[in-house]
C-alpha cells in the first residue's frame, strides 16, 4: 500500500520532496530532539494525487490519516473530540521551496461547542479559550469554507465601535462569546449549513482545502516570479496545538538566527506576549524585538538563542525559526533558512566560513549573481542627502534606495509600471494578493507591521527596497492617498525611499553609482584561489579603471583607444585627423594627439598601478566619427579652418555602406601607419613616465585589432615596433612589451597559426566574430534576433552568450592553430558574450588565460569561474 502519511518521527530533512520543506524539517528537528510539538505530515503525492484524481481523499489516506490521529492521542494523552481532553491541532501547508503566506493555515482544529468547554476547564481561562475558538471559525470559515474573511473581521470592529474599545486584547470571555455564536450565523447566512462539530470532518476538509491551496491565484502567482515548479504540490503538516495565548507567561514569535538585512550575527527578530503566531505575522499588534525576551523571559530566550545556534550549525545556514512559549515551555514550531537580502547574504556567507560552519567549496558555490548584483547596487548620493529633510520613517525592512511615484492598490501600482512609470506601493500593509503590486514596485511602504510582517519578509526576499511600520502615516482602502500630519501623499507623488536607513523623503534624490565592495575583497581573494582563468576589464578612462580593480580585475583586457575620443574637443582633433589631406597634415595632428594620448596612457597605468594593461589601437568604426548633418559639417569647417565643401567631400568619400565591415582596425593601420606608429610611441613613452614617477614595472600589451592575414598583421607590427623601438634607444633602459592581435574575423582563426608566429597574444573580440560567423549585424539585430528567440531557432541571443557551436568552435580552430606555431602565446576573450554565466561554463573548457569584460560584471564573472573550478573538483 503506498504511503501518504508519515510521523515527524519517521522523516528527515533530504526528503524535501516527500515531505515539503517544513514537514522535513520539522522530523528532523524531532530527530534531532528539539522540542517541536509531535504531529504527521501528509505527503506531497497525495496532494498530487488528490488534485489529479478529481479532488477527491481516497479511502486509504484517510485511513492513514486516522491511524497517525491515533498515534497522536498516544503520545500526547489527548484525544480528537474527547470531553476531558480534547486533542487540537493545526493544519499548515509545505511545499518544498517555502512560499510564505501563499498558502492556507488553520489553527486550533478539533475546538467545537464542546471541547471549547473543556479547554475553559484545562485553561481555567474562559476568554482564552473562546479567542481560540472564534480563530478557529474564522479560519476554517475562510479558508476551508471561502467565506470571505472581511465579513468575520467587520463583526468584531463593529463589536469594538458598540463597546467603545480599541483593540482586540480588550474584548472579553463574554465578546468572544458573542463573536463566535455570530460567526456560527455567518456560516448559515453564507453557506447553508453549520460550521462541523465534528474534528475528524473538520480535519479531512482541511487538508483538502490545503491541497486546494496549492492552486489559488497567489501562490501560483508567486511560483511564477520565483521560478517555481507547478507540479510539486504541497504537503499537509497537522502537528498538537501549543498556546502562546495562554496568558502573560506564553507568546509567540519569530527570530532569525542573524540579522537578515546586514547579516550581523545574533538573534533578530520579534515576539508577542499572550499571542498566537499569526498575530506576529498579520502585523496586526506591533511586537517587541526579540531582545526584551532576554528581559522578560531569560531562561528561554537562553534555550532558543542555544537551539537556533545549533539548528544553523546543523542546516549551516541562517535559520527562521518560529517559536511558541505555552505557560513557560519553549515550543519550536518550524524552522527553514532566512530569506535575506543579498548584501546579508554575502556578510552570512563570509561568517558562516570564518566560523567553521561551512567550508571554502560550499562557500563559493552558495553565492547567487543576484546577490553580487544587489550588493552593487546604488544608494542615495550622500551630498544630496545631507540638505534633505525626510517627512516620514518606519523599520528599515529591506536595504537599498529607490525613486518612483506613489501608489496605493497593486492594480494602480501595475497599471502605472506598464505606462512605463517607476512606482512606490504605499499601503497599509500588504497581503498575498499585492504580490503582483509588490513584484513590479521599485519600493514597498507600509503603514504598519513589524520586520517580519508580510511586506517585510516578501520585499527583502525580492531584494526590493522597504519600509514598513511607518506609523505617521494613514492610508485609508479606497482613498488612494494617504497622510503624514498636515501632509497628503496623492496617487502620483513623487517619493525617495531609504531602505536602509528606513526615511522616506517628498520628491527625487539622485542616486550614487559607487560600487560596496566592502565584502568582496574577502570573496575575491577566494574566487582567486580557485579559479584558473582571470579576469581582466573592458575601461579606458581612470573612472572605469578604479572601479574595475575594485571590483577585482587583475588588469586591463582592452582599452579601446576610440574611446578616447568621443568627448567634444577631442572628437574635433580626431576629425582632423580622418579629415586630413596629406600626410604633412595628419603628422601634425598626431603630434598634438600623441600628447594627449600619452595623458590617457599614463592616467591609464597610474589606475592600473602595475597590473598588466593591454592598449587596443584605433579601430573606430568611421560612422560614429565623422560629421552628420551639413550643421555639423559647418562646424567642423569652421572649427578646422576648411571649407564646408571639402569637409563634405571628404566625409561623403570616406562615408561606408556598411561601416562595420570597412575602414576599421588594421585597415585604417595598413593605409596610415602614421597613426599606430604614434599610439606605440605614446604607450612606450608614458610606460616610462609612469614607472620612473611610480617605481612600478609595467608591461604594456599592444594590440592590433581586425587582422585579416599574418602578412598584413607583420608588416603593421614591424612599423610600430620601428618606432617603438625608437624611443627604447632613446631611454636605454629595458621594458618588456607585447604586440598581440584580436581575432574577431573568421579568416584570421583558420590562419591563426600563421598569425601566431609574429603574435604574443590573442584576444578573441566576440561581438565581431559573431556578427560575421552568423552574418548578423551586431548593430541591427536585436530584431532578428528576438525573432528567432521567439520562434525557439535561438535559445539565447549570440551577442549576450558565446554561440558554442558557431563562434565557440572558432575559438577552438583558432587556439588550436595558434599554439601550434607559438605555444606560449597568451589567450583571452574580450567580447561582451565572455562574461555571461553560460559563456564561461563553455570558456571553462578552453585553454584560456583570461576573460575581459566591463566593470561591474567581473565579480559576477570571478564568482562563475570559481564555481565551475570547484564544481569539477567535486565531481
Ligand atoms: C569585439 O569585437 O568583440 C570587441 C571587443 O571589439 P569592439 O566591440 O570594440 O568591436
Ligand atoms: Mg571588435
Amino acid at each position: 500500500m503506498k504511503r501518504w502519511v508519515y510521523l515527524f518521527s519517521e522523516g528527515s530533512k533530504e526528503q524535501r520532496d516527500l515531505l515539503g520543506g517544513k514537514g522535513a524539517n520539522l522530523a528532523e528537528m524531532t530527530k534531532l530532539g528539539l522540542p517541536v510539538p509531535t504531529g504527521f505530515t501528509v505527503t506531497t503525492e497525495a496532494c498530487l494525487h488528490y488534485l489529479n484524481n478529481g479532488n477527491v481523499l481516497t479511502d486509504d489516506m484517510k485511513d492513514q490519516v486516522m491511524a497517525s490521529v491515533m498515534q497522536l492521542e498516544e503520545k500526547t494523552g489527548k484525544s480528537f473530540g474527547d470531553f476531558k481532553n480534547p486533542l487540537l491541532v493545526s493544519v499548515r501547508s509545505g511545499s518544498k521551496f517555502s512560499m510564505p503566506g501563499m498558502m492556507d493555515t488553520v489553527l486550533n482544529l478539533g475546538l467545537n461547542d464542546e471541547t471549547v468547554e473543556s479547554l475553559v476547564r484545562n485553561s481555567e481561562n474562559e476568554r482564552f479559550a473562546y479567542d481560540c475558538y472564534r480563530r478557529l471559525l474564522q479560519m476554517f470559515g475562510d479558508v476551508v469554507m471561502g467565506i470571505d474573511n472581511s465579513k468575520f473581521e467587520s463583526r468584531i470592529t463593529q463589536l469594538k465601535q458598540s463597546e467603545g474599545l480599541n483593540f482586540d486584547n480588550e474584548l472579553t470571555a463574554n465578546h468572544w462569546k458573542r463573536i463566535v455564536s455570530e460567526y456560527k450565523q455567518l456560516y448559515r447566512e453564507n453557506l447553508d449549513r453549520d460550521f462541523p462539530q465534528d474534528p475528524v470532518e473538520q480535519l479531512y476538509l482541511a487538508i483538502e482545502a490545503v491541497f486546494g491551496s496549492w492552486n489559488n491565484n497567489r501562490a501560483k502567482t508567486y511560483r511564477r516570479l520565483h521560478d517555481i515548479s507547478d507540479d510539486l504540490g504541497t504537503a499537509v503538516n497537522i502537528q498538537e496545538m501549543v498556546f502562546g495565548n495562554f496568558g502573560e507567561t506564553s507568546g509567540t514569535g519569530v527570530v532569525f538566527s542573524r540579522n537578515p538585512s546586514n547579516g550581523e550575527p545574533g538573534l533578530f527578530g520579534e515576539y508577542l506576549i499572550n499571542a498566537q503566531g499569526e498575530d506576529v505575522v498579520a502585523g496586526v499588534r506591533t511586537p517587541k524585538s526579540i531582545q526584551v525576551l532576554a528581559e522578560d523571559m531569560p531562561e528561554q530566550f537562553e534555550q532558543l538563542d542555544t537551539i537556533c545556534k545549533n539548528l544553523e550549525k546543523h542546516y549551516k545556514d541562517m535559520q527562521d525559526v518560529e517559536f511558541t512559549i505555552e505557560r513557560g515551555k519553549l515550543f519550536i514550531l518550524q524552522t527553514r533558512s532566512g530569506k535575506r537580502t543579498s548584501k546579508a547574504q554575502l556578510a552570512i556567507i563570509l561568517d558562516l566560513f570564518k566560523e567553521g560552519i561551512i567550508d571554502e567549496e560550499t562557500l563559493v558555490q552558495r553565492i547567487e549573481a543576484k546577490d553580487l548584483e544587489a550588493a552593487l547596487h546604488p544608494s542615495f548620493d550622500v551630498k544630496a542627502l545631507k540638505n534633505r529633510v525626510h517627512f516620514l520613517s518606519g523599520l528599515a525592512a529591506s536595504p537599498g534606495a529607490a525613486v518612483g511615484a506613489a501608489y496605493f492598490t497593486a492594480e494602480a501600482a501595475t497599471e502605472a509600471k506598464d505606462r512605463g512609470e517607476r512606482v512606490i506601493l504605499v499601503r497599509e500593509e500588504t497581503s498575498p494578493e499585492d504580490i503582483e503590486g509588490i513584484a513590479v514596485a521599485e519600493a514597498v511602504v507600509t503603514s504598519r507591521g513589524g520586520m517580519t510582517s508580510h511586506a517585510a519578509v516578501v520585499a527583502r526576499g525580492m531584494g526590493i527596497c522597504s519600509v514598513v511600520g511607518c506609523e505617521a502615516l494613514t492610508v485609508v482602502d479606497g482613498e488612494n492617498r494617504g497622510t503624514v500630519g498636515e501632509e497628503t501623499i496623492e496617487e502620483g507623488t513623487i517619493l525617495s525611499v531609504d531602505g536602509t536607513a528606513g526615511k522616506i523623503y517628498f520628491g527625487e534624490i539622485p542616486m550614487e553609482e559607487v560600487a560596496n565592495t566592502v565584502a568582496l575583497d574577502d570573496l575575491h581573494e577566494i574566487w582567486d584561489r580557485h579559479a584558473t582563468i582571470k579576469v581582466r576589464a573592458n575601461a579606458e578612462t581612470p573612472n572605469d579603471i578604479e572601479t574595475a580593480m575594485a571590483l577585482g580585475a587583475v588588469g586591463i583586457g582592452l582599452a579601446r583607444t576610440e574611446h578616447m575620443f568621443f568627448e567634444k574637443t577631442r572628437l574635433l582633433q580626431f576629425r582632423r585627423l580622418i579629415l586630413a589631406d596629406t600626410l604633412q597634415e595628419r603628422q601634425e595632428v598626431l603630434k598634438e594627439l600623441k600628447e594627449v594620448q600619452k595623458q590617457d596612457f599614463k592616467f591609464m597605468y597610474q589606475a592600473g598601478a602595475g597590473k598588466s594593461e593591454n592598449v587596443r589601437l584605433l579601430d573606430p568604426p568611421l560612422h560614429e566619427f565623422l560629421p552628420k548633418t551639413t550643421e555639423e559639417c559647418r562646424e567642423v569647417a569652421k572649427a578646422l579652418g576648411k571649407t564646408l565643401n571639402e569637409v563634405k567631400r571628404k566625409s561623403d568619400n570616406l562615408s561606408e555602406t556598411n561601416p562595420m565591415l570597412g575602414f576599421r582596425g588594421l585597415r585604417l593601420g595598413v593605409a596610415y601607419p602614421e597613426i599606430y606608429q604614434m599610439q606605440g610611441e605614446a604607450i612606450i613613452e608614458a610606460a616610462y613616465e609612469v614607472m620612473a614617477e611610480q617605481g612600478f614595472e609595467i608591461k604594456p600589451e599592444i594590440m592590433i585589432p581586425f587582422t585579416i592575414d599574418a602578412t598584413e598583421f607583420a608588416t603593421v607590427r614591424h612599423s610600430i615596433e620601428e618606432a617603438v623601438q625608437k624611443v627604447m634607444a632613446e631611454k636605454q633602459l629595458p621594458l618588456d612589451y607585447q604586440i598581440g592581435t584580436m581575432i574577431e574575423i573568421p579568416r584570421a582563426c583558420f590562419v591563426a597559426d600563421e598569425i601566431a608566429k609574429h603574435a604574443d597574444f590573442f584576444s578573441f573580440g566576440t561581438n565581431d566574430l559573431t556578427q560575421m560567423v552568423l552574418g548578423l549585424s551586431r548593430d541591427d539585430s536585436p530584431r532578428i534576433v528576438t525573432q528567432y528567440l521567439d520562434a525557439g531557432i535561438f535559445q539565447d541571443d549570440p551577442f549576450q552568450v558565446i554561440d558554442e557551436a558557431g563562434v565557440g568552435a572558432m575559438i577552438k580552430i583558432a587556439i588550436e592553430n595558434g599554439r601550434k606555431t607559438n605555444p606560449n602565446l597568451k589567450i583571452g576573450i574580450c567580447g561582451e558574450a565572455a562574461a555571461h554565466p553560460k559563456s564561461i561554463e563553455f570558456l571553462s573548457t578552453l585553454p584560456i588565460d583570461y576573460i575581459s569584460c566591463s566593470p561591474f560584471r567581473i565579480p559576477q564573472a570571478k564568482m562563475k569561474l570559481a564555481q565551475v573550478r570547484v564544481e569539477e573538483t567535486i565531481k
